[in-house]
């Protein structure tokens, strides 16, 4: 894609394209995927959990990426760093998950998946993180969230790493994304000269250049997300007050302020 030599490659194990059919892959074979295409991270083969209450098929779920994790830990030469992929819609689930992978694997560290189907409900979402990162030290991943609102969330949750595919969907959208407000709907305005960013993307551009542009409507929306990063990096750098800031934040939009609130409660309880 054109990136420089040393930026890091996360390489998952698309779990989530296969979830209603067969897995049509091995443990082995994707690591070679992966490897081939110069990935520094490896996920784990995993089928992802179904949003419905189907816990039998769930467990089964469970247990069946558990073994593919292990599968991997065993085929792993030590090239790249392998993250077991674990799942559990319960926090008992995922520690436990975790703990096992933990004393019969060897990961560099390890991903949370089927987080996509329950995104909306903040409270189990946040539950379910912290249950992770209670259980290790070591890196922790979160697949499918990272979008504007949930990145903030993660970071202050202490995830490593995250995905989203929010910022090329947002773009498909026509959404441009402001750090800070969220989407912004880009047909609702009429007039404007210039755009309320000074990316690469925005600084030379006009509001009517952007709208016709989806390729350029998507690296805005990825660098508003690397200048959130950047953002949130300053305050912890800088020794801010990390949950004065988020406060501020996240007050925009009562949903997410929500949310920050419940997970602030529950790191209370933790610490
Ligand atoms: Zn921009």
């Amino acid at each position: 894609m054109g990136v420089p030599k040393d930026t890091v490659v996360f390489a998952d194990s698309g779990g989530f394209d296969f979830s209603d059919d067969e897995v049509d892959t091995t443990p082995e074979r994707t690591l070679e995927t992966q490897r081939e295409i110069g990935a520094d991270l490896l996920g784990t083969v995993d089928i992802p959990l179904l949003r419905e209450n189907r816990d039998a098929e769930n467990q089964r779920r469970v247990e069946q990426s558990t073994q593919y994790a292990l599968q991997a830990s065993d085929a792993h030469d030590g090239e790249g760093l392998l993250i077991g992929s674990v799942h559990g819609h319960d926090p008992e689930t995922v520690r436990n998950t975790l703990q096992y992978l933990e004393r019969h694997g060897d990961f560099d560290g390890y991903a949370l998946g089927s987080m996509v189907p329950i995104r909306t409900d903040y409270k189990k979402v946040t539950k379910l993180i912290l249950a992770a990162r209670q259980a290790t030290d070591k890196h922790l991943h979160v697949y499918g969230l990272g979008g504007i609102v949930y990145q903030p969330l993660l970071l202050y949750l202490g995830v490593d790493s995250f995905d989203s595919s929010a910022f090329i969907r947002s773009a498909g959208n026509r959404n441009y994304l402001l750090p800070g407000f969220g989407g912004q709907e880009l047909h609702t305005i009429e007039d404007l000269e210039y755009l309320p960013c000074s990316c690469p993307v925005c600084r030379d551009r006009t509001l009517d250049d952007i709208r016709e542009d989806r390729d350029s409507l998507t690296q805005h929306n990825l660098w508003s997300l690397a200048m959130e990063l950047r953002r949130f990096r300053y305050m912890v750098a800088a020794g801010e007050d990390i949950e004065a800031y988020l406060d501020l934040r996240f007050r925009g939009n009562e949903v997410t302020y929500r949310a920050f609130k419940q997970a602030k409660q529950q790191v209370r309880r933790l610490t």
